[in-house]
């Protein structure tokens, strides 16, 4: 199986090369050719199985093959229940669309915000946050959720241990409701499959 018959262009496969990846993963051969038809996807995936890019390389094929806007709005959203895991997934988010013309950027607390909110100021297409600092910029109407078409939910059952549950239905709120999502975790609780229920539509379960 190579990252080529996964249905990739040739930009992120490129990109693939460099980060010296021969194959795709098993959670990445599962999950990348039913996101790249626009299904929601949830997946039962531990961190070191390749999960990051399992959703980040689809979900930059569609935002590359469909912009129009010379705006950019956020477009796609990755929430990441800590601030390390949303700076490492944000690194990959720049490794995997080194070739694409797409901006993105990182968000969370215990920083101060300003140089955030100017960052998003200039336009990213693809924000990657924890919940808290999120839903405070969009307080401040700092950045606008309108218009976002993919949101991934990453380490779902961690948010849900550190209590963003209600965080998490706010930031729901403020999404079309018509979006693709995607949805990772490790385990399964009925807390999780609830989660899912209210978030999915249809979704393809996969597992690594
Ligand atoms: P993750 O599960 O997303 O935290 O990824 C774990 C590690 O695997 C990261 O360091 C990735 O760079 C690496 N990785 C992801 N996909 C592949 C692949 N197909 N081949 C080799 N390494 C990979």
């Amino acid at each position: 199986m190579s990252f080529k018959s996964l249905g990739l262009n040739p930009a992120l496969l490129k990109a693939v090369e460099k980060q010296g990846y021969t194959q795709p993963s098993p959670i990445q051969i599962k999950a990348i050719p039913h996101i790249l038809e626009g299904r929601d996807v949830l997946a039962s995936a531990q961190t070191g199985t390749g999960k990051t890019a399992g959703f980040t390389l689809p979900m930059l094929q569609i935002l590359d093959a469909t912009r129009s806007d010379k705006f950019r709005p956020i477009r796609a959203l990755i929430l990441t229940p800590t601030r390390e895991l949303a700076a490492q997934v944000y690194d990959n988010v720049k490794d995997y669309g080194a070739y694409l013309n797409m901006k993105s950027t990182v968000v969370f607390g215990g920083v101060k915000a300003a140089s955030q909110i100017a960052t998003i100021r200039q336009g990213v297409d693809v924000l990657v946050a924890t919940p808290g600092r999120l839903l405070d910029l969009e307080n401040q109407k700092a950045l606008s959720l309108k218009r976002v078409e993919i949101l991934v939910l990453d380490e779902a059952d961690r948010m849900l241990d550190m209590g963003f549950l209600r965080d998490i239905k706010r930031i729901m709120s403020l999404m079309p409701a018509k979006r693709q999502n995607l949805m990772f975790s490790a385990t399964f609780s009925k807390d999780i499959k609830q989660l899912a229920e209210g978030i999915l539509t249809n979704p393809i379960l996969v597992e690594a």
